[in-house]
């Protein structure tokens, strides 16, 4: 059960996501919700895929966009800061792009952003003149301040990053923040966003033109159907018919609902998908308005 050595000719998908750290479980799930499963190795590298012919390779997230330029992997799963970075990287080296997002994927949200020390009093990017950046993603931090015309020296630290300017390596840091506390932690502030960024496939530049496009794109219609139902569900009631005008601006986000007649005269069925938050408030001012017998279900697929 290990990967074919070749990746020439290849009549499965192999799709690389991350072994350990924030997105591994989260993308395993989600291609689990896409009706994938698979046979792990005993090294765990290497998962072969058992419904569809789609094996996952578990490797570290930055080794994830030159796996799919050298065709070692087709997809993979990854921080669009990883993808734009190493994307930035190969252009400024006069290199042609090699992998592109085809999905965002909705988790690992993070921004790639500007901090500087709180006492720092922020006017604007130009407060960076003359100024020393320690960062991670050196690429599209010198893409952006080009951008902005600014002249700064761009600090490369592979890794924490913050506490750069404690140790006088840096006045600044360009990093990942989410919820903003190791920076608080460290005494910074974040004061400008250069990528808002989050999971996302990525695939080559191109789509593929053998046996792999046919599985790529069941992927991606059930990928779609997954995402798009993730935060949904089906909420059903019963409700007099004349009351229908009240409670239809009730439902959250809702696509347009079923309503079915019932034998016994005025009262209607309905079924609705929605996608905003179905809050036990909401369905209060649901009853309020005369909807009996409310039901929320959690929707496990869908295919448009
Ligand atoms: P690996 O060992 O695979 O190299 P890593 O330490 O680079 O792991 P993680 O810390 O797990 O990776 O982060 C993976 C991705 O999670 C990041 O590239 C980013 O897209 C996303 N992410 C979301 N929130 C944060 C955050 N607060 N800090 C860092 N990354 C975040
Ligand atoms: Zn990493």
């Amino acid at each position: 059960m290990s990967p074919p050595a070749s990746a020439a000719a290849r009549d499965r998908l192999r799709i690389a996501i991350q072994k350990s750290g924030r997105l591994a479980d989260p993308a395993r799930s989600l291609l689990a919700a896409c009706g994938l499963s698979w046979r792990e190795s005993r090294d765990r590298l290497f998962c072969y895929g058992e419904t569809l012919p789609v094996d996952l390779l578990l490797v570290r997230d930055d080794d994830i966009p030159g796996l799919i330029a050298d065709g070692v992997c087709d997809l993979g799963v990854v921080g669009r800061n990883v993808l734009l970075e190493q994307d930035g990287d190969r252009r400024g080296n006069g290199r042609a792009p090699a992998f592109r997002e085809w999905r965002a994927l909705g988790f690992g949200g993070c921004r790639l952003s500007i901090a500087v020390p709180d006492a720092w009093q922020w006017q604007g990017p130009q407060d960076l003149s003359g100024k020393r950046i320690a960062t991670s993603y050196p690429a599209l931090l010198s893409q952006w301040l080009a951008q902005q015309g600014i002249d700064a020296q761009v600090v490369l630290l592979s890794g924490s990053v913050e506490i750069a300017p404690r140790l006088g390596q840096a006045e600044a840091i360009c990093d990942l923040v989410s919820s903003g506390a190791t920076l608080s932690a460290n005494q910074l502030k974040a004061v400008q966003t250069l990528v808002e960024s989050e999971a996302v496939l990525a695939g080559p530049v191109d789509k593929f033109d053998d046996v792999r496009g046919e599985l790529a794109d069941l992927l991606l219609r059930r990928l779609d159907g997954a995402l798009r139902v993730r935060n949904s569900k089906l909420l059903m009631f019963q409700a007099p018919r004349d009351l229908l005008a009240e409670l239809l601006p009730l439902l959250p986000d809702a696509e347009q609902p079923t309503v079915m007649r019932l034998d016994d005269g005025d009262d209607v069925a309905l079924q609705a998908l929605c996608h905003g938050a179905v809050t036990w408030q909401r369905l209060e001012e649901l009853k309020r308005a005369g909807a009996r017998g409310l039901m929320v279900l959690p929707v496990e697929g869908m295919l448009a």
